[in-house]
């Protein structure tokens, strides 16, 4: 176990990792101050807290350099139980979304499962990958109630929809022009290179799964 230990901790930190880790810095830093300003100027406060996770929910996409930052994480924290439960909560998202995207019922979902699709990084309705999750988890906040995040991302519903703070979008997005210019300087598509997360996932951690 030692040795697994040792092994852990000589995985270096990648430049391509550590440019992600600094724009995630500027990125907390800029939405910090941007709830502030909501917060002081327009009175609106963000309803997002810790142990909240209807939003994981949804489909999270990735560029190849967070994929990377991301896995190297996960590489050097994740102890080999952790591991081994990832891979199998990869392995249940992946295959729930292809059933979904055939069309099948929810009766044809039985079993897959023991609940609705969400991030295969959530634990216990905590990230499990805090400290690296991706821009789009880091810049998500809402006005609104959690209830309507619930039925928006859970339930089918006619209710109105989650209200986001699009500013922090706005203020953030610019911040991510490096994680571009990388990828593009390795002569990469940028627009092609996005994938799904559990994608990423089973491709960086060499997992394979049967169709
Ligand atoms: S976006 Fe919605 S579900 Fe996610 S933390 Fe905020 S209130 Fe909770
Ligand atoms: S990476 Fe973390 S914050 Fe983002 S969807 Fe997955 S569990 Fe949620």
């Amino acid at each position: 176990m030692a040795s697994i230990q040792r092994y852990r901790a000589s995985i270096p930190i990648t430049p391509r990792e550590r440019r992600v880790r600094d724009v995630y810095d500027r990125v907390d830093a800029a939405t910090e101050r941007e709830l502030g300003r909501l917060r002081g100027e327009e009175g609106v406060v963000s309803n997002c807290k810790r142990g909240c996770c209807s939003c994981c929910g949804q489909h999270i996409q990735m560029n190849p350099a967070e994929a990377h930052a991301l896995t190297q994480y996960i590489k050097r924290m994740f102890s080999m139980p952790q591991i081994r439960s990832l891979k199998r909560r990869t392995q249940q998202w992946l295959a729930l979304d292809g059933i979904q995207r055939k069309g099948l019922s929810p009766v044809d979902r039985a079993g897959l499962s023991d609940n609705e699709p969400c991030c295969p990084l959530l634990v216990d309705c905590a990230c499990s990958v805090y400290p690296v999750r991706p821009i789009i988890c880091r810049t998500h906040f809402v006005s609104s109630d959690p209830s309507a995040c619930r039925r928006a991302y859970r339930e089918p519903s006619s209710e109105p929809a989650p209200i986001a703070l699009m500013s922090i979008l706005h203020v953030t997005q610019p911040l991510a022009k490096p994680l571009r210019a990388d990828i593009e300087a390795a002569g990469i598509d940028y627009s092609r290179s996005i994938m799904l997360l559990p994608h990423w996932l089973a491709m960086e951690m060499s997992w394979e799964f049967p169709e």
